[in-house]
């Protein structure tokens, strides 16, 4: 499975910062409206994602996660313990801190 980005639209207010910063040029603001009459941001094609996390980086409102999918072939079998996580993905909002 690719990479992949997810939206809470209840709490983006439209800023439209993710959809300049995305080096992609996926994200866009939709037609609908949020509950606060905002129009939430959206991803018109997932899988050209590559799960960089700079869109959830950017996000003031904390409104992005990000999931990066692993390349299998560049990382070595590890047992889930070491790895830190049982799954196949890391968080977008775990990758900042830099
Ligand atoms: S993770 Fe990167 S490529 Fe994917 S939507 Fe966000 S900014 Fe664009
Ligand atoms: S940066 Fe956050 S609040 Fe602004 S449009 Fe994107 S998802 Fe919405």
């Amino acid at each position: 499975m690719g990479s992949r980005v997810a939206f809470d639209e209840e709490r983006c207010k439209g800023c439209e910062l993710c959809v300049k910063v995305c080096p992609r040029g996926i994200l866009f603001l939709s037609d609908r409206r949020n509950q606060l009459g905002y129009r939430p941001a959206a991803v018109r094609d997932m899988d050209r994602c590559t799960g960089c996390g700079i869109c959830a980086q950017m996000c003031p409102d904390l409104a992005i996660e990000v999931w990066r999918a692993r390349q299998a072939a560049a990382e070595p079998q590890a047992p889930a313990e070491a790895a830190g996580r049982g799954h196949s993905e890391a968080r977008g909002s775990q990758l900042g801190g830099v």
